[in-house]
């Protein structure tokens, strides 16, 4: 298979959550697939080879992929927060998702400004979350090389959120 299609083929696909209506990409059965979570990482690392000095997980799922890309690619890895979690001063952005919002955080001072930050989640829907995090490094005066997912959820925005940055999705499903 194709990395395209061996990425929707390895998630189970739940319909009705977390709401009617939605249908949800469960990744746990992927990155519990050795196989293709190691074609996932290797993927991921050799598509921004050489343009990024640490990788960025977003919470929870982002981590599994930042902690493996930054390893392959002997880099540091950084971690993107839900609000309340970091213990010193804080860089912190607010989105909105389908009902409320949502607020995340970089620590201020953990990286000097320049560094070239790879993003990285599991799933790039109106691409809310994904922005909240490249406004973040903008905070903190990171340059972002670019963001990686494993899954794009096509004709939700997503990219267009993300604005100019070089967004890599391995597998793109409506
Ligand atoms: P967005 O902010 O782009 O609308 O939504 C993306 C965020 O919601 C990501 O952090 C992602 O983990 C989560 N998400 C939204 N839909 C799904 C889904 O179908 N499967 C998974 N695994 N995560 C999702």
């Amino acid at each position: 298979l194709s990395i395209r299609d061996a990425v929707p083929a390895a998630c189970a696909q739940i319909q009705d959550f977390p709401k009617p209506g939605i249908l949800f990409y469960d990744v746990t059965t992927l990155f519990a697939n050795p196989q293709v979570f190691r074609r996932c990482i290797d993927e991921l690392t050799e598509r921004f080879a050489g343009t990024f000095d640490i990788v960025a997980g977003v919470e929870a799922r982002g981590f599994l992929l930042a902690s493996a890309i930054a390893y392959s690619a002997g880099t540091g890895v950084m971690t993107v927060r839900k609000a309340g979690k970091l213990p010193r001063d804080t860089y912190t952005k607010e989105y909105e998702l389908e009902y409320g919002s949502a607020a995340i955080e970089i620590h201020r001072d953990d990286i000097p400004a320049g560094t070239r930050v790879l993003i990285v989640d599991d799933l790039l829907a109106t691409g809310g979350t994904l922005a909240a995090a490249v406004n973040l490094m903008d905070q903190a005066q990171l340059k972002v090389a670019g963001v990686g997912v494993l899954l794009e959820l096509e004709g939700l925005g997503g990219r267009e959120a993300i604005g100019p940055h070089l967004v890599e999705s391995l597998s793109i499903v409506s």
